[in-house]
């Protein structure tokens, strides 16, 4: 049966032992006949086999453990199967999971990370979530959802239809349902009874294997013994132990990889393994030894773990046998919850044996419940896996775990408070699964006392923390930790609350008042905690603590509000629940109740008055108490219920003075803190105030508050309420009538001003208690009525984007704001005009009348912004410019009373003496705001009489008693309350109209209104409007003739401006006149060869940005330099991954893979060098001090030469200096008749001398010697640069030394003029012997080396070597890079050729390309350059088959560096030539242009995308190009097959549109070396052709022309005979890159929706470990490789330190820039290696155009194609340095993000 060799073997010598599994089979299967079948004989079975199969091996590495899993599938898992199944277990399962399938529930357990979906319409709470699967086949993908991921741990609800209003069942899950009412769980009953004992042992061994506590020993029953036969030792010697380690959230990572690295003398990267595992699974096995070298590991790692007062880690010493039996276990559950998967009757017999009762645990779940705890993480999630799998699929089995769970929940709770491992570990994290079930909660509720049970708990951990007063108190300095978990327990309430009973038991209601008193207990001890007094004279010493309480609240008010909830939903309940509070309330005086009263009267009312002076005594913004009956009045009325009903006559009840007193001083408090007088408390009170009115806490606080008081103000008489008000306000005394006159007698300034604000506040409060009705059961009002006043007044400060209106808007149990609910009747979402920004809201307009000025939940801040918005509106639109009361909603009949507050005489007389002081222009004590405020509660009285909503309002019949109308009417025309101009005429007009009913037509003459300022505006305006329309026409009229000017004179001047627009905006100037430049242009440029047209040779001037001095550019003046950066660049790399990696760059030329090479880039920013080096110098300076551990956190790092560009702050590396044209420095040279064909004669007889030898690089100690920079002082010092030996190799490199000094030499011109014969003389023309001397000034010199060196180091990753004759080639090579890569853009931008480049583009190339031309002359080594060019050389025409072939190179990448170094060939120095576009330059040009097309026509493939033929053009059938290709294509070894079936015609056709790209950089490339203007044509879109090209760079443009050679044909012939291409072409071998154009590199392609990237990602693993998730799976998006970033697991050393995967493959796969998107975080991360980085926005938005990073909103988001390509573009221009220095330069975190970890 068991095939396997080495199996065999060992049966052979251990018969006993390897039997095949069958034996103990029917071992068991005899006793489970003669039912004696137990737990014992299956341990007797794992007892030899297991540590067999699991234990570790001794001194081997832990980390490297393997086990034999085939035999252990077999011996182990399998046996159980097969006894269950008494057959073939895949047979019998099968069977049965079919018989299960579908299910009707899902309750798949997520992973951490796994994507959750919830559906905002059906979800009965926001924990009701579906898997992907199910999700992509439930009703609710068209719904409103949000997605979400997993903390790991809970599972699908897909099928429980307790978890969804609609829609329980996705569509598998449906069928599920349908066809599970007939299957019985019908199980073959000896079936049963053997997975029965099977599951019984299973689960008895785990549980007691697990929760092993600190014995190093095993059970008795699984020992081995020592007498047993063991002939091989297969269990090794008996002292084999284990060291292991658990986690703890104590010690840090690096604490515990630091202690291993040094106690088990192991490497970093195996002590970062450990620790990994120790964080993944909570526990590791470091040591496998001896018991004693263990131990002594043990003590060393708690001796090293307990330093600096920190606890010691927990280390155990475990004989190894454990560890396998631990190991197995695990792997049972494992297996059991596979096997529990297969059909529902293992389920529903699993929860049975779980829940068996068996001492001394009594039954397994409860033994799990209570030492879940002591687990280790990994032995915890799997069983709380088994358990959700297991039990809670099926409701009776759910419901049984339910009240175990709830029965043990006080010690499981103690034991995670003492625990540290997180919630989501906990055993205590399984409440989710079953209190978030109404049913189960109700009937938890009823019969299990869950409420009390839960509360229970919680308050006995608050009892701790109550003072003397009994109340809760939290200290500053305390660990609150404990205290912290226990408030996991209110989330729990939340749950078990958040579905009302929809009908009440008598057992429910008692289940929930049990619960209710304790929530009132707890009520009670935090009413009038935290108590503040004001500071007099001194401030606060400390800020006292304030945190602890209101995250309480925070916590606790969604339990609070579902209670009130609850309350509202049976009479009876509210009943009993408004008796408790009372009684609670009154046994919590907040008075002394044997203080007498204080009688206070005004206006011949007089009321007693509880005697309490906020100014002086204590005052707590905690009253939950108060506010929960608040809470509980709003619903008496539904019931007939009132305060006075029958119902609530008890002995002890509080008066509705009594009530609202804590909450009144509370109030004054806040009023008094905005008065200024309490500006000695310090921080913490404003930030409890701020918190206190803030959304996340308001409803349950200011809200309540408000609402207990409108209750007061109904149930008290409305004169006596007003004058228990004031007297707390301590302001009967300004309410005086002869106020004014005793003031004058004490004249305080100070307490004048406090008065006035006091008052202002107090009528801010009356504004509010009257007008805030828009709470359900103040007024007549729904809850969204309530949502849309809080976004109407949201949006008339601002329209505002979704997510923030949804941020003001306060959330309810389930994070939903109610928003979706209104909005739209109430706003418009205006989409933003460019699509890329986010949409916002607005207001619709009928909906400005609702704006209340006064609205209590606006901030001062607010209040002054919408006010100002709303005047503004209401004057453009004509309105009289002032904000009037809104309309009020009809108040609730117990309500009613707050309206007569506005017509009651205190009222009235507190109206009228506001009034009159403001008559009055000698009053003191007016205030505008106060004048505003009673103006307001004028109009709410006018409003309320004219609405009738109660009859009793007759408020202007009585204020005619007071004068009101008068003193309105006097004040109109008063000046001193200019601003309230309107708002009195508007108060008039209204008195007026509400009164006129009653005053009958007597008045029918009123007096004349006033004239408002609105009315004045309007004709005003109108004229103002007039007028400047009229000059805006006058305006646009000129505009058109100076356009039409304007555009005349470009036509005219069409090629002046060519060059001067890329100039516009920058401070430079072009010397000489405009007329001498019109003169010097040619119809057709000629940039290169014998008809080269005229160069521009303008010197230019400008001004440094650092000392501000104008400055221009020549050869020999101080040296104007550019802030540039060099930066190695993949953005055109043609390959990724491995194969960039292995392909080492040539230097000698761009390859055509377009692999790593240096950049250059510049902000254009033109500097001094003196100037520049003045700055960069102090910026060392400045850097060198700071202190190191501050360091890293900069934009820029001065170890690299960065520094900011001094005006952009631009990142920079280096520096560009600007060379004058080169037409100014050289005149092009003679050989104007030089044929082509006799160039390639001479080269190839120079070539035949070519010799090579070895040079000692003196000459360049001239150059190097003289240097005085301080900046290439310091590239010269640097200590790895290499010391020079005999051959000066540079042999910092890997093994590439070879070229550095290793020169090529030629034999003299004159033996070539002898060998070519007469043509001899023309070809030496070329090289003339004595060149005028360049004079390029010492200091230019300087900056061009140092220049060049930027791009060696970069471009090879080498330390700084001046000498290195691979130098001018990186150089060339940059240059050739920067100028492909800005074609490319420009291709990808759709942009013209050269009229648009930008400024900066155009100073980069005019720079780069000057300084490549100077550099053999300013690099002063002659014989490498002719060494360079004769290899060059030798490469294009002897094409030697050991050499490069023309596959190898780019085609535009070997013309830069060919082209700069022939003109050398034959000239010895000191003064090297320069190309300036002579026969010669564009000999080397065309040569290479052949090379080119001979490359597209081996290439090609010439069968796709044939044209349509023209009749016309197939006769001039261009046979040679046929005949070529044959040849060619023979040559290589191809098929020629097919040729004669093309056409001639269209073949060229493809050949010259795949030139473009060559042409195009070669016109850039000549344009700024030859300074030849380009052809207008190329400044056009489109206008770039073949022909055009050709002509502006004096190439022929016909295939013969270019083609037709005798010696063209040869050379194409020998380069398609390179043994390379052969291979490559043929197909035998891959090699060199083979298209014949590269293609633009293009970012990833992300799907349009995110939610598909999540799931992808769901899957993906950690490439390092073992099938484990990976926490933040980040995908390259340049290469689409997904990486397990920001994890220990996948660090990886680079430079000799350990990085993160994303820094790695930067490096790699971006030499050093990389871009990505963290696909759970949903952002993009932007890296610079090695320790730079920035996070950016994600391309992907939500129906609002916003984007949500992080995920946190959760809205379903969708790819925006505009943003996505801008982050293409930035990278393909090369902007993500700069784009990372810049976001770090704008950072103002302290704490700096770890970028190298990511
Ligand atoms: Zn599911
Ligand atoms: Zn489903
Ligand atoms: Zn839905
Ligand atoms: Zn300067
Ligand atoms: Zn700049
Ligand atoms: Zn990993
Ligand atoms: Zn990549």
């Amino acid at each position: 049966m068991d095939s396997d060799i080495c199996d065999v073997d060992m049966t052979a010598v251990l018969p006993k032992f390897l039997e095949p599994s069958k034996p103990i089979i029917e071992v068991w299967m005899e006793k489970f006949h003669k039912q004696i079948l137990s737990g014992t004989h299956f341990k007797d079975h794992w007892r030899l086999w297991v540590p067999k199969l699991y234990s570790p091996e001794p001194n081997g590495s832990c980390l490297e453990w393997s086990f034999d899993e085939d035999k252990a599938q077999e011996v182990l898992f399998e046996t159980l199967e097969r006894f269950i199944c008494n057959g073939d277990p895949q047979a019998v399962l099968s069977k049965l999971s079919q018989m299960d399938s579908p299910p009707s529930v899902c309750g798949r357990v997520f992973k951490m990370g796994e994507p959750t979906y919830s559906c905002r319409e059906c979800g009965m709470d926001s924990t009701c979530v579906l898997c992907v699967d199910c999700f992509k086949q439930s009703a609710h993908r068209h719904h409103k959802y949000k997605m979400g991921t997993s903390s790991g741990g809970g599972c699908c609800d897909c099928g429980d239809t307790e978890a969804w209003k609609t829609a329980p069942f996705c569509d598998i899950h449906q069928a599920g349902s349908d066809t599970s009412q007939d299957t019985g769980k019908s199980l073959p009953e000896d079936v049963v009874e053997r997975a029965r004992i099977t599951f019984s042992a299973v689960l008895k061994y785990a549980y007691d294997l697990l929760t092993l506590a600190h014995s190093p020993g095993l059970p008795s029953e699984l020992r081995v013994n020592e007498f047993e036969d063991d002939p091989l030792g297969f269990w090794n010697a008996p002292d084999t132990y284990c060291t292991v380690l658990f986690n703890d959230e104590t010690h840090t990572f690096e604490q515990v990889i630091n202690t291993l690295a040094r106690v088990i003398k192991c490497t970093q990267k195996d002590a970062i393994e450990f620790v990994t595992n120790i964080d993944r699974e909570g526990r590791a096995v470091v040591k496998c030894s001896t018991f004693n070298h263990c131990n002594e590991l043990k003590t060393e790692i708690e001796k090293f773990t307990s330093r600096h007062g920190n606890r010691a880690l927990k280390v155990l010493v475990v004989h190894a046998h454990v560890v396998a039996h631990q190991l197995y276990a695990i792997k049972l559950l494992d297996w059991l919850q596979k096997i529990l998967g297969y059909y529902e009757g293992f389920r529903i017999l699993f929860s049975k044996v779980a829940l068996e009762n068996n001492s001394p645990d009594a039954s397994i779940i409860e033994g799990i419940l209570l030492r879940d705890s002591q687990l280790w993480k990994s032995a915890r999630t799997h069983w709380h896996r088994l358990i959700i799998s297991g039990m809670l699929m099926d409701y009776e089995s759910k419901k049984a775990f339910a009240q175990v769970f709830t029965k043990h929940y006080g010690s499981v709770l103690k034991d995670f408070m003492r625990d540290d491992h997180d919630h989501s570990f906990s055993i205590a994290s399984m409440s989710v699964q079953v209190y978030t079930v109404p049913t189960l909660a109700h009937h938890l509720i009823a019969k299990e006392s869950v409420l009390f049970v839960l509360l229970n708990a919680f308050l006995s951990e608050c009892t701790r923390k109550c003072n003397k007063l009994g109340k809760l108190e939290f200290e500053r300095n305390i660990p609150s930790g404990a205290f912290k978990r226990a408030q996991f327990i209110l989330y729990d309430l939340r749950y078990l609350l958040s579905a009302k009973p929809a009908t009440w038991t008598d057992p429910l209601r008692k289940g929930f008042l049990q619960g209710l008193s304790l929530l009132l207990k707890l009520l009670e001890m935090m009413q009038g905690m935290d108590l503040v007094t004001r500071q007099i004279g001194q401030h606060m010493e400390y800020e006292p603590e304030w945190e602890s309480a209101f995250n309480l609240h925070i916590k606790l008010s969604h339990v609070i509000t579902l209670a009130l909830e609850w309350c509202g939903t049976d009479r009876v309940v509210l009943i009993k629940a408004y008796r408790a509070t009372l009684t609670k309330i009154f046994e919590n005086p907040c008075f002394d109740p044997l203080q007498s009263g204080d009688v206070k009267e005004l206006v011949d009312h007089s009321v007693t008055c509880l005697p309490y002076d906020v100014s002086t005594q204590p005052i707590s913004v905690h009253l939950p108490l108060s506010r929960f009956l608040a809470g509980l009045h709003l619903h008496l009325e539904k019931y007939n219920l009132n305060f006075l009903s029958q119902e609530f006559q008890i002995t002890h009840k509080p008066t509705p003075e009594q009530i609202i007193e804590p909450v009144l001083r509370t109030q004054v408090m806040i009023s008094q803190v905005h008065a200024g007088m309490w500006r000695r408390n310090g921080y913490s009170l404003l930030n409890q105030l701020y918190f206190y009115h803030n959304v996340k806490c308001r409803s349950e606080m200011l809200d309540r508050d408000i609402v207990l008081l409108q209750i007061g103000a109904s149930l008290i008489e409305s004169n006596e309420f007003l004058i228990h008000v004031l007297n707390k306000f301590n302001l009967l005394n300004w309410a005086h009538p002869q106020f004014e006159q005793n003031a004058l007698k004490s004249p305080e300034e100070d307490s004048m001003r406090q008065t006035m604000s006091l008052v202002e506040e107090f009528l801010s409060l009356l504004v509010v208690l009257v007008g805030e009705r828009h709470t359900p059961g103040v007024g007549q009002v729904t809850h969204n009525d309530r949502t849309k006043k809080e976004i109407i007044h949201q949006l008339c400060i601002k329209p505002l984007p979704h997510s923030e209106l949804n941020k003001t808007l306060p959330e309810d149990v389930n994070h939903e704001t109610g928003m979706e609910h209104v909005i739209d009747e109430v706003a418009e979402f205006k989409k933003p005009p460019q699509g890329t920004g986010k949409g916002v809201y607005e207001l619709k307009p009928e909906y400005f009348e609702q704006y209340n000025v006064f609205f209590y939940h606006y901030s001062r801040e607010e209040l002054s912004k919408s006010e100002e918005a709303q005047r503004k509106r209401r004057k453009l639109s004509g309105e009289l410019e002032c904000c009037p009361p809104p309309p009020l909603p009809p108040l609730s009949e117990g309500f009613l009373m707050i309206s007569n507050l506005l017509q009651c005489d205190v009222m009235l007389h507190v109206m009228h003496i506001v009034l009159e002081r403001s008559v009055n222009l000698r009053a003191r004590s007016f205030s505008e705001t106060q004048l505003h405020k009673v103006l307001h509660l004028i109009g709410y009285a006018l409003l309320e009489e004219e609405k009738q909503h109660c009859q009793f309002m007759l408020f202007t019949e009585r204020a005619e008693k007071w004068g009101l109308e008068g003193l309105i009417e006097e004040l109109s025309t008063s000046p001193r309350v200019e601003a309230h101009k309107d708002l009195l005429a508007w108060t008039l007009i209204k008195y007026r109209k509400v009164a006129a009913p009653r005053r009958g037509p007597v008045q029918t003459v009123p007096a004349p209104l006033p004239e408002t300022s609105g009315q004045n505006e309007r004709t005003a305006k109108e004229e103002k409007e007039w007028r400047a329309k009229m000059a805006a026409q006058k305006r646009a009229k000129i505009m058109a003739q100076m356009t039409a000017m304007q555009k005349n004179f470009m036509k005219e001047n069409a090629k002046l401006f060519e060059t001067t627009l890329v100039e516009s905006g920058k401070t430079s100037e072009l010397s000489g006149s405009s007329m001498d430049l019109s003169e010097s242009f040619e119809l057709k440029p000629v940039a290169l060869g014998p008809n080269q047209t005229t160069k521009i040779n303008l010197e230019r001037t400008y001004t440094c940005i650092l000392c501000q001095e104008d400055q221009t550019v020549t050869a020999d003046s101080p040296a104007l330099v550019l802030a540039a950066f060099v930066q190695q660049s993949t953005v055109l790399s043609q390959q990724r991954g491995e194969e960039l990696a292995l392909n080492e760059p040539d230097p000698f030329y761009l390859q055509s893979t377009l692999g790593p090479s240096p950049h250059t880039g510049t902000c254009g920013h033109v500097m001094h060098s003196h100037c520049w080096q003045k700055y960069f110098d102090n910026v060392l300076a400045k850097e060198s001090r700071r202190p190191y551990r501050l360091r890293q956190p900069t934009s820029f790092d001065v170890d690299k030469h960065e520094f900011l560009c001094p005006l952009c702050e631009c990142l920079s590396n280096t520096v560009l200096p600007l060379i004058p044209p080169l037409g100014s420095l050289r005149q092009s040279r003679s050989g104007q008749s030089l044929k082509f064909e006799t160039w390639i004669k001479a080269l190839q007889i120079a070539l035949k001398y070519k010799s090579e030898g070895f040079f000692a690089m003196s000459s360049l100690k001239n150059a190097a010697g003289r240097t005085t920079n301080p900046s290439l002082q310091s590239l010269e010092t640097s200590p790895s640069s290499s010391p020079e030996g005999v051959f000066g190799i540079a042999d910092d490199t890997e093994g590439e030394g070879i070229v550095a000094q290793q020169l090529f030499s030629t034999c003299p011109i004159d033996q070539i003029i002898t060998e070519l014969g007469e043509s001899g003389e023309e070809f030496s023309n070329l090289f003339p012997t004595v060149e005028s001397e360049l004079k390029l000034s010492y200091n230019l010199t300087e900056m061009i080396f140092l220049f060049s060196q930027a791009t060696y180091t970069r471009g090879l990753g080498v330390n700084p070597h001046l000498e290195d004759s691979r130098v001018p080639l990186l150089t060339w090579k940059s240059c050739a890079y920067t100028i492909r890569s800005l074609e490319c853009l420009l291709q990808e931008l759709n942009k013209p050729l050269f009229g648009e480049l930008s400024s900066r583009q155009q100073d980069c190339l005019e720079g780069l390309v000057r300084l490549c031309g100077v550099l053999a002359n300013a690099w002063n080594q002659p014989r490498v350059i002719v060494s360079h060019a004769l290899h060059l050389c030798s490469i294009m025409l002897d094409n030697h088959f050991d050499g490069p072939c023309i596959l190898d190179w780019d085609g535009f990448g070997i013309l830069v560096p060919f082209a700069l170094a022939m003109p050398s060939l034959f000239m010895s120095g000191p003064t090297m030539p320069v190309p300036t576009g002579s026969v010669e330059d564009l000999f080397a040009l065309q040569l290479v242009f052949v090379s080119n097309i001979v490359k597209i026509l081996l290439t090609a493939d010439f069968t796709k995308g044939i044209l349509p033929m023209d009749v016309d053009d197939a006769q001039q059938t261009n046979e040679p190009l046929l005949e070529l290709l044959t040849a060619l294509r023979r040559e290589a070894g191809m098929d020629t097959s097919q040729i004669h079936e093309m056409n001639a015609h269209t073949i060229w056709l493809q050949v010259k549109e795949w030139s473009l790209p060559f042409l195009r950089c070669s016109a850039l490339f000549y344009h700024f070396l030859t300074g030849v203007p380009a052809a207008t044509v190329l400044n056009e879109l489109g206008g770039d052709t073949f022909e055009n090209l050709c002509s502006y760079l004096g190439l022929p443009s016909t295939y013969e022309g270019l083609m037709g050679a005798t010696i063209i044909r040869t050379l194409a012939l020998r380069w398609a005979s390179h043994s390379k291409v052969k291979q490559v072409l043929s197909g035998a071998q891959s090699g060199p890159y083979e298209k014949p154009i590269p293609s633009i590199n293009q970012l990833v392609t992300l799907p349009t929706d995110y939610s598909e990237l999540i799931n992808t990602v769901s899957m993906f693993t950690c490439p390092n470990s073992d099938h484990d998730d990976s926490r933040n799976p980040t995908m390259c998006l340049v290469c689409g490789e997904m990486l397990c970033s920001q994890s220990y697991c996948c660090q990886t050393e680079l430079n000799t330190n350990l990085v993160g995967a994303c820094t790695f493959h930067a490096y790699m796969c971006g030499a050093g820039a990389g871009i990505f998107l963290r696909v759970r975080e949903c952002e993009v991360l932007l890296l610079a290696t090695p320790n730079r980085g920035c996070f950016m926005s994600p391309p992907y938005l939500d129906q609002y155009g916003e984007t949500d990073q992080g995920l946190r909103r959760g809205n379903p988001l969708r790819l925006c194609p505009d943003r996505y390509r801008k982050l293409h573009l930035l990278w393909l221009s090369h902007g993500i340095h700069e784009e990372i220095a810049r976001a770090l330069e704008s950072t103002t975190t302290i704490l700096s993000t770890q970028w190298q970890h990511l």
